[in-house]
């Protein structure tokens, strides 16, 4: 049987430059990254099923009823979710997967499949944060408030996480995040069939 890749949660405020670092991650070292579905409209350039599957509020509600998500939440007036399909066939080919989620969603990930990596991602600063959010300027000023109110909530999950990382640079904030994967991937528990075969190597010099 072959080793089953691992499976890592990538949360963060909105604007932290997770999908940046997320996209560098996939680009240099081969992570699947997982399309979620949102209700949310296409910002300008977003393409379907690239960035998102853009769903109505009626079809994203038919995939929660037939138990199509490894996790759902809402967020700032929309719903997002996890397709489970693509994560597990991924996972089962021995590909490492990221999923860059909210919160909630990380959580209900944890509590299904502890074994995933909780990463949380921050901003250096909180004005950095928010000169982000109107840079980005695909937002209006309500929205980009509602986000940062947001931001300030999340604060309070960042004890479920296990490794926290400022994103002051991408490269720097990539290599990070793919150190504590690597190590993560290292965990004896994680690696049975190399543990037995270790033993059973060293079997012959038993002691009789
Ligand atoms: P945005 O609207 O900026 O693309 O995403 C808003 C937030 O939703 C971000 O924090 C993003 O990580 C999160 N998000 C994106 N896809 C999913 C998903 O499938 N599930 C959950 N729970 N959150 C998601």
């Amino acid at each position: 049987m072959s080793k089953k890749g691992i499976l890592t949660v990538i949360s963060g405020f909105s604007g932290s430059g997770k999908g940046t670092v997320v996209k560098e991650l996939v680009k240099n070292y081969g992570y699947a990254v997982s399309v979620s579905a949102t209700t949310r409209q296409p910002r300008t350039g977003e393409r379907e099923g690239i960035e998102y599957f853009f769903v109505s509020k009626e079809d994203f509600e038919k995939t929660i009823a037939e138990d199509g998500f490894l996790e759902h939440a809402e967020f700032v007036d929309n719903y997002y979710g996890t397709p489970k399909k693509y994560v597990d066939e991924m996972l089962d080919a021995g590909k490492d997967v990221i999923l860059e989620i909210e919160v909630n969603g990380g959580l209900q990930v944890h509590s299904k499949r502890p074994d995933t990596v909780m990463i949380f991602m921050v901003p250096p600063s909180a004005d950095e944060l928010r000169s982000r959010l109107t840079n980005r300027g695909t937002e209006d000023m309500e929205k980009i408030d509602k986000r940062l109110a947001r931001a300030y909530e999340e604060t309070q999950y960042i004890d479920s996480y296990d490794y926290i990382v400022v994103n002051n640079d991408v490269t720097e904030c990539m290599q990070s995040i793919h150190n504590i994967i690597l190590s993560e991937k290292s965990r004896v528990r994680y690696n049975p069939e190399l543990k037995s075969s270790i033993i059973n190597d060293y079997k012959r010099f038993e002691r009789r």
